[in-house]
């Protein structure tokens, strides 16, 4: 179901409001605490440009790693308020707490227009219980609740989920919108032939989606370590390869349930090997018939490669998750990239292409490609994954539905 968004009320229901955004600054930082990576800063900016502009008094929450329910100099999101005041072009006061009297005063003391970020909610134990108190608290300061954080809406906590018992309005931001409607997009009704590209590390963390999107593609291509399962499942030897045994089962019975579909299913048909996973180490490419038993598989072959090109494309729907080699280590990365430079071009071409986990993002950044040239790519890890399993998540439930769009807020 579609959520109201901030751009679909009218911009006069922003104008003085105390607005309370949920945001994801959860941002990686270096050693001395300097922020890494401002992606998810950046991502926040047009749903707070848009509130800025309508007259809001934009009242910023997040997250920041993982205190363990109490303040750390660390974890304080002092770093992202002045990264966030260089990008906005203006001052945004970093406040001490995210509840309390002395927000309270600060934020009654706010013009319309001006932006504030309240310490890391994650300082308080009770954030991540959804204690119903502490979401009151976090609500008394505020009139308007907006949820713009979808990596965190997998989490039903008190800034993500409990805090809309006591604050509505709860309108999804724009950043939300947007993560919801490409996603959707690709289950709900994806122009097809529609392809799914699975991979990654373990079978076990991709069983919820391997079994969504069997019933949904029309072709799925099961690439990374996980694949080795599957071989294992086929009676293949996969010699010092990631195995999951007590998955072997799971593998045999959604193979046999993509045969009942009609879904054509691409396992590789040779891969790279190397004794451990570690650079420098000779390499070999073999069939799957043909695993040494002393080595590990690391990344899928040349044929492989093509055979998963063709096959994306003729599609007109493609969603990728989870790396088809172990691509941080040098020599396992061509199948992964291979598959990124793919998208790449088949999105220009006009293939709709979505990407989510975390991982997958991390291989087109490695490999220097702006998520711009995707159709989407997700900035929610875990979030996406859920979403993809065919989950409802708790931060996304809770906000208003779009069909009351036009009534008064
Ligand atoms: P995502 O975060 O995109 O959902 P995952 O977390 O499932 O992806 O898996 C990513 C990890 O899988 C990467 O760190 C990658 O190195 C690893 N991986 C992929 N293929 C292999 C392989 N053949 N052997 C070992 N690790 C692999
Ligand atoms: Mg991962």
């Amino acid at each position: 179901m579609s959520k109201k968004t901030i751009a679909q009320v009218a911009p006069a229901t922003f104008k003085g409001k105390r607005t309370l955004v949920r945001v994801d600054f959860n941002v990686l930082q270096h050693e001395d605490l300097s922020i890494a990576d401002d992606s998810r800063i950046r991502a926040a900016l047009p749903t707070i440009e848009l509130l800025r502009g309508a007259g809001a008094r934009v009242i910023l929450v997040s997250h920041l790693g993982r205190p363990k329910g109490g303040p750390s100099d660390k974890l304080s999101l002092r770093p992202v308020s002045t990264r966030l005041s260089q990008l906005l072009a203006t001052e945004v006061t970093q406040l001490g707490d995210c509840v309390g009297n002395a927000v309270g005063s600060f934020v009654s003391e706010m013009k319309d227009g001006e932006v504030c970020l309240l310490e890391n909610v994650r300082f308080h134990a009770e954030e991540e219980k959804n204690d119903p108190e502490f979401a009151r608290q976090l609500a008394a300061n505020a009139d308007i609740y907006v949820n713009d954080a979808f990596g965190t809406a997998h989490r039903a906590h008190a800034s993500t989920a409990g805090v809309t018992k006591y604050l509505q309005p709860a309108l999804a931001g724009l950043l939300m919108d947007k993560e919801l409607k490409a996603l959707s997009g690709v289950l709900d009704n994806p122009a097809r032939p529609f392809a799914t590209v699975i991979g990654g590390a373990k079978v076990s963390t991709k069983i919820g989606v391997l079994e969504n999107l069997i019933c949904l593609a029309d072709v799925l291509v099961i690439g990374g370590a996980m694949a080795f399962s599957f071989l294992k499942a086929q009676g293949k030897q996969t010699g010092k390869s990631l195995v999951e045994d007590d998955r072997l089962d799971l593998c045999k019975g959604l193979l046999a349930k993509a045969a009942e579909k009609g879904v054509r299913i691409i396992l590789p048909q040779d891969v790279v090997c190397a004794p451990e996973m570690r650079s420098g180490l000779p390499t070999s490419c073999v069939s799957v018939d043909a695993i040494p038993e002393h080595e590990m598989g690391l990344d899928l072959g040349p044929k492989t490669v093509e055979e998963i090109k063709q096959a994306l494309s003729s599609c007109r729907t493609i969603l990728w998750n989870g790396p088809l080699g172990a691509f941080e280590t040098k020599g396992f990365e061509t199948a992964t990239y291979a598959l990124v430079d793919l998208l790449v071009s088949l999105s220009a071409a006009g293939v709709k292409t979505v990407v989510g986990g975390g991982d997958s993002v991390a291989a087109i950044e490695a490999r220097n490609i702006s998520p711009e040239k995707f159709t989407h790519v997700s900035t929610g890890g875990g979030a996406s994954l859920e979403f993809l399993e065919g989950l409802e998540l708790p931060g996304v439930a809770c906000l208003e539905p779009a069909e009351s769009v036009g009534s008064a807020v």
